[in-house]
Order: C-alpha cells, then structure tokens, then sequence
C-alpha cells in the first residue's frame, strides 16, 4: 500500500474515537481512523456496564474535576445522540440504596450538591415506595435515592454505529490497522502502521488503554495512567424482569462494586471488583464471580450462582488512584503541537458525546479549520432485529429474504438474514458476529449457533471454514478437519 495522507488521523476505535470521528465528519475535514482489532469497540468499551450514569451520589464526581463537566454536560446530549444513529437507549433510573441514617445524612448532602450543581432530580424514596418500585430488594433498604435521568445503552453498538455514520459522511475508517511508531516532522507526523505510513498533521489519540504508550512515541506522555481492573458478571435473561432499575449500595470494602443493573438486551450485569492489576491481563476467575455475587445479593438476596451465564474483565485507566478514581486526560499535548490524547477510565461512554465537542475545539485551538461539511446526515439505520419486531414485520422480512426464517442462535434467536446483514456491514470473525448480533450471547454461550455461525462465515466470505477467526489474526477456530489430522504425522 503506497503513502496515506489525511489531515487528521484518529488512532482507536473505541467509543472515544468513533464519537470523535462521527464529530469532525460534520465539517469538511480528512479524517482517517484506525483500529488495530477487526471491529470496533472490542477495547474497554466492550468490557461495560453500558451504564450511562452521572455519578451525582459519589464524591468521586467533584464539579471541579474535568470529567465530571464531561459527563454532565454529555446527559442531555447521549438521548437525542442515540436516536440519530438508531440505537438502543432506555432510560431505566437509578436507585442507591440507603441502610441506615449515617448513608441518609451522606446522601441528603450529595442530593443538595447535585441541586446545586444543577444536575439534580433526585428524590428520596421511603421503603414502602423503594419495594412497590423493586420488590425483590433487600429488606435491609431502609430507602433509596432516585435518580431518573439514568441510562443503559449497548456501547458496542453505539460504537458501530458512529463508525458507520461517521463513514457514510466522509470519514476513512481502517481496521485491523495498528500504529507502530510515529515519527514527528515539521508541520506534520509520519504515523507507521503494519499497513503501510500514514501522514498526518494532527493526531487524535484515543488508543484506550494503550494512551500512554501511543503518547510515549511521540514523547507527549504529559501524563501517568494507572490499569485498573474491572469484574463484571452477567445473569441470564430469565432473570431479567427481576429488577427495572439500576440499583447500588455503598461498598463494604474498598475495590469491590455493590451493583447490579438490566441492560438493554435484557440480561442483568453486576460489578464485583475493581483492583489495581497488570494491563492486559483479561482472566477471570470463579472466586471473583463469586465475590461480585456475594456483594450483589446484599442487594437482591433471592440471586443464585446457576443464572450466571459469564463474566469479564476489562481495564479502566484511571489518572489519580491514590487520591480517588477521579480525573481523565482529555488535552492538547503540552509538548508536541496538533498531538490531542484522550483518555475516560471510567465512564467514558457516558462521557462520549461532550467529548467530541471538546476534542473538536482543541483541534481549532491547534490550527485546524472546521468548515461544516454540507453533505453531513446525523442519520443512520441499524440492521433488523428480528426479535424486536412485530409478528407482521417478522413475516414481511421472511417473504422478502427467507433467511430472516432460519433461526441460527436459538437463544437469542438470531436468524441467518441478520448474521448476513452484520457481514455486509462489515463484521469478518465470530465475534464481530456475536457484538452485531447477539449470536452466542445466550445460555448456552454459542454451544449451538458456533459451528453454524461459522458455516455461514465461510460460505459468505469464500474462504474455507479452518480459515475462520474468533477475532483476528491467529485465533483460529477449527485447526484442522479430523480425518486430516488422524492422517497427519505427529
Ligand atoms: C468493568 C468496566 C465497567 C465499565 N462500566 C462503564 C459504564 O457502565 N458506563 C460508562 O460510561 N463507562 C464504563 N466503563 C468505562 C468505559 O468502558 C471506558 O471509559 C470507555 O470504553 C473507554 O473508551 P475508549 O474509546 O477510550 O477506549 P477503548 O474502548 O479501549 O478503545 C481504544 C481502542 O484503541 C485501539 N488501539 C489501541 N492501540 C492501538 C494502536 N496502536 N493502533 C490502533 N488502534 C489501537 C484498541 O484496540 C481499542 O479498540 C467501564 C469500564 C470497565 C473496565
């Protein structure tokens, strides 16, 4: 591949970057931005709670905290953000559960800094209230407060779908493209990349957990990043009516999470813990999901070890662990002119969309002119999903393509004209299946629907089933056929 050349280069297509890039295809800029995985949102975004929160019962969210006026600010805009692009978005509330009069006075103090601050529409709610609204929760609960304004959204999907409307409007978007070095020169940076160089004059470097390093080549390292690891368990969807809410109590120890919320899928997450660890180390433990159910049941106490169907790992980077999980990086480099670095340990989704608005200025800041782009659509439609559809719209597609009829992933019931539909829009392995879809996110954890799913791969790709990825580059699913393995020599 000859030399690229774009005006800015986006490295990382995490929801960060994707949010940043779909902000600049408003204007007419080159945009180029590069993902080092086969599909989007596979970083820490993947890795979620998919809560979109505001943190106005924690003190972790002072109003004189740089992220804090990220997430504040990002509230009213995600809703209506959403929308545009089509994807899923309920506003289920939340409650933070109150155990006795030492957490009232807390909360009634957090209430009033909430007011104050004007994020604020908390109520108190007594214990009668608490259980008509959640039945099954803890007896303990002498209260909660409610904060309606609190969301759950699918950040994998929120992802894809910036990148893609990002895409329809201008921006280059490249994936399985990893930045190698970068090479600082008068007016511009050479960025090496295992596909060849890229010029640029400014860089957006939103490389998740990666940041600091990425800043490190460019000698822009302005900052210290600590790893943080995040557990998150997930129940089975039969238990997914059990609770509307978002609901969290205090933790009883600090590095654990008390925390168990829907999400959009209708699956039940919960947090367990959050502990200093070596980055890039994703394992989990039965230990640790028990720990994280332990905790959830001081919440809901009727919750067992059975409904748990997975749990995950994922890296918050966070700026301050000593004196509280609190700041981000989100700024001009102090050293290197046109190098911005961004960088939400937690909650960067909630924080995406007054993120972009932010990185969009300090690009004007270091020299880039933003004219708007008059081609630009805010729109974009997702794929069909056949589960969410009306009988009558279930048939209507079955007529038109039958293979909305063939139902692949039983327990999500994904059909094979959805499967085909993710390819056409971009997704290459299994797992880009499994996040575009669903298929093999159920009880059986793609037990049925693998072999099928990568049939469908092959046959849709053109290339034989062996050559079919879990995520990339060598994770290969099927090594060999059997009888050719029989006759191999050992
Ligand atoms: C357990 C847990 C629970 C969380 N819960 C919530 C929640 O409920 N609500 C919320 O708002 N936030 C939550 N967060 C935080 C949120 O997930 C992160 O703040 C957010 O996803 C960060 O997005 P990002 O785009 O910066 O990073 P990432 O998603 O990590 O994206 C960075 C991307 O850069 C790519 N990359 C890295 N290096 C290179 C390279 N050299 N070249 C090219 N590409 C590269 C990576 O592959 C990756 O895709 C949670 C985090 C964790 C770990």
């Amino acid at each position: 591949m000859g030399q690229m050349e774009t005006e800015v280069l986006i490295i990382g297509g995490g929801v960060l970057g994707a949010v940043v890039a779909r902000e600049l295809s408003r204007y007419k800029v080159d945009v180029i931005l590069v993902e080092k995985e086969a599909d989007f949102g596979w970083g820490s975004t993947k890795t979620n709670m998919c809560i979109v929160c505001q943190g106005a019962d924690t003190l972790e969210f002072r109003p004189e905290y740089h992220r804090s006026k990220l997430v504040w600010d990002s509230m009213p805009l995600t809703e209506p953000l959403c929308q545009e692009i089509d994807v899923p978005f309920k506003r289920v509330g939340e409650l933070a559960l109150i155990r006795n009069n030492e957490e009232l006075s807390k909360f009634q103090k957090l209430k009033s800094r909430a007011e104050k601050i004007g994020i604020g529409s908390h109520k108190f709610l007594d214990q009668e209230t608490l259980r008509q609204m959640e039945p099954h929760v803890t007896r303990q609960a002498i209260g909660a407060l409610y904060d309606p304004n609190i969301a759950i959204v699918d950040p994998v999907r929120l992802t894809i779908a910036l990148v893609e409307n990002a895409g329809q409007n201008g921006v280059k978007v490249m994936r399985e493209t990893e930045v190698l070095g970068i090479s600082q020169k008068v007016n511009e940076f050479e960025v090496e990349t295992n596909r060849g160089p890229i010029k640029c004059r400014f860089i957006v470097n939103a490389a998740g957990t990666s940041v600091d390093r990425i800043a490190r080549l460019v000698n822009s390292d302005d900052f210290v990043l600590y790893p943080i690891r995040g557990y998150v368990g997930i129940f089975d969807k039969n238990l997914g009516g059990l609770i509307e809410h978002e609901i969290h109590m205090r933790p009883d120890a600090p590095g654990q999470m008390n925390i168990i919320t829907p999400s959009v899928h209708g699956n039940l997450f919960f947090g367990t813990t959050m502990q200093p660890a070596r980055r890039g180390d994703y394992s989990t433990t039965r230990r640790i999901a028990q720990i994280g159910l332990q905790n959830v049941r001081k919440i809901i106490p009727d919750l067992s070890e059975k409904d748990i169907i997975n749990s995950f790992a994922g890296f918050l980077m966070f700026r301050n662990w000593e004196v509280g999980w609190h700041e981000c990086v989100v700024q001009a480099s102090l050293k290197v002119p046109r190098f911005i670095s961004i960088c939400i340990g937690y909650p960067g989704v909630s924080a995406a969309p007054a993120t972009a608005r932010e990185v969009t200025e300090l690009l004007r800041r270091e020299g880039l002119r933003l004219e708007t782009n008059p081609g630009f659509s805010p729109f974009r439609k997702a794929p069909p999903v056949f589960n969410k559809l009306s009988e009558e719209e279930q048939m209507e597609l079955v007529t038109k393509d039958p293979g909305y009829g063939h139902v692949v992933c039983r327990c999500e019931t994904v059909t094979e004209g959805e499967i085909v539909e993710a390819l056409r829009h971009g997704a290459t392995t299994l797992d880009g299946i499994k996040f575009r879809t669903r298929a093999g996110m159920g009880r059986c954890q793609g037990g049925f629907c693998t072999p099928r799913v990568v049939k469908i791969l092959a046959r849709e790709l053109g290339i034989p089933e062996e050559k079919i990825t879990k995520k990339g580059r060598e994770s290969r699913i099927l090594l060999y056929k059997t009888k050719e393995l029989l006759g191999a020599e050992l």
